[in-house]
């Protein structure tokens, strides 16, 4: 058995990030198990048709954090990274249109406007109507019938499950209301109104995909990444884990970036908050290679239409210089759809969206405080089972490695 000050499991941003802070911080004594052969979680790459591919889904650094870039540019400096402009569109009654769809409706034939227009005027937030409770008629409540039935409702289906009521409204309240006003002055002067929304400007990797940072982040921890080992049973007292192949680890504190319903076995928790880490939902995404350039000049379009199987689309000659073709972001259940044809290159993430049904925030909070009195710390965006960016992730995981090193 191999005892450390601080394990962690999961080497993706979240762990990766944490492990080389708490190094610079002079906290050395940790080990990282992971479980793949290499180093990156969700934001690895690889190379497919002679250029980069994201396998865990088109990956772009937000500028909004710039301790978090210049943390990043550390690694992999900002002359190997190219700005981009967000320009993404969503396939909608035969167009493309701008996202977000409330402040881009100008952009659609007259008729079409009145339509959405009229929807927006009769939504329940714009007549001080109580907020429904159900994430469906919370979602016509704020956006009105039209952009609900035509975008909101079919889009959340195709990405995060059939059953859309299952889902809490808690993640989306901050929102800001679609108002009639706003859309009526933007529909009458050609504009968008309203604030941008997230990755309004973003970099992408010059020569490479989103995953060499991440290696180049690996590299600097070298030899205490520890690859092929997945975690399977957690024992909280003892603040011991054992992997799938058997080794046993003890650790002072263990830090864990990986889903917590993905353990084989937890034990010394009780079973109460056992239920609620293994009811935790996520949905799973196959990402897919296209090698045919598309006549747009988006970076990604959003596909709400249910008949079709993807939910958006990643149009790689538009970020990737030199490269060609899309590719195909696609909810598990729906890969059938695509029937025998051969993709190109295609990769299953079992674990891509954790989901925020109802009851979820009250169940994580009851899981991280049976944990933390164990010096037990659930991390990034399986530990803390959030919808966190990568860039909110190293953030969290700064933070979290000044706590650890002052204990
Ligand atoms: C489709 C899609 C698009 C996205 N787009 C963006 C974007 O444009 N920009 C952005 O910033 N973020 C984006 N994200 C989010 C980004 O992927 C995550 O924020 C980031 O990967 C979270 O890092 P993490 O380390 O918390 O988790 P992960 O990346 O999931 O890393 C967890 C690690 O734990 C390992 N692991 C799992 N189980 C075990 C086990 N039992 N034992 C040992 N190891 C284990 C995994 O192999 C993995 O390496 C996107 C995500 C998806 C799904």
């Amino acid at each position: 058995m191999e005892k450390v000050k601080y394990l962690i499991l999961g080497a993706g941003p979240s762990g990766l990030t944490l492990a080389n802070r708490l190094k610079d911080l002079g906290e050395t004594n940790f080990l990282i198990l992971e479980k793949e052969q290499e180093a990156g979680g969700l934001c690895r790459s690889v190379t497919v048709d002679g250029s980069p591919f994201d396998i865990g889904g088109g990956h772009f650094l937000d500028v909004r954090r710039p301790n978090v870039n210049a943390f990043l540019f550390r690694f992999m400096p900002q002359e190997e990274w190219d700005l981009y402009t967000r320009d993404s569109r969503i396939r909608v009654d035969g167009m493309e249109i701008g996202h977000p769809l409330e402040a881009n409706i100008w952009q659609f034939d007259l008729p079409e406007q009145v339509s959405y227009l009229t929807s927006i005027a009769k939504a329940g937030c714009n007549l001080d109507a109580p907020m429904p409770e159900r994430f469906v008629e919370w979602i016509v409540w704020k956006l009105g019938q039209r952009i609900a039935d035509h975008y909101m409702l079919p889009y959340n289906q195709k990405m995060f499950a059939d059953e859309l009521d299952e889902l809490g409204t808690y993640w989306l309240e901050k929102l800001p209301n679609v108002s009639f006003e706003e859309t009526l002055l933007s529909c009458l002067t050609h504009k968008p109104y309203g604030t941008q929304p997230g990755h309004a400007s973003f970099y992408y990797p010059k020569k490479y995909g989103y995953g060499e940072v991440w290696l180049r982040m690996a590299q600097e921890l070298s030899p205490q990444v520890l690859y092929g080992m997945e975690a399977d049973i957690l024992d909280c007292d003892k603040r011991r884990v054992k992997t799938k192949t058997g080794e046993i680890f003890e650790a002072e504190h263990v830090i864990t970036t990986v889903p917590w319903q993905s353990f084989g076995q937890i034990i010394g928790m009780p079973e109460e908050i056992r239920g609620l880490a293994a009811k935790l939902r996520s949905s799973a995404i196959e990402t897919r290679y296209v090698p045919d350039d598309l006549p747009t000049a988006a970076q990604w379009i959003y596909e709400p239409d249910l008949q079709v199987p993807w939910h958006r689309i990643l149009v790689r000659h538009n970020f990737c210089p030199g490269s060609r073709g899309y590719w195909l972001e696609t909810r598990k259940e729906r890969v059938a759809m695509f029937g025998d044809k051969p993709a190109a290159y295609h990769y299953l993430n079992e674990y891509a969206y954790p989901l925020n049904t109802v009851g979820k925030p009250e169940a994580m909070q009851k899981l991280s405080a049976f944990c933390q009195a164990r010096q037990i710390y659930g991390l990034g965006r399986w530990g803390e089972h959030c919808h966190y960016n990568s860039d909110a992730v190293v953030e969290l995981a700064m933070q979290s490695a000044q706590r650890l090193a002052l204990l």
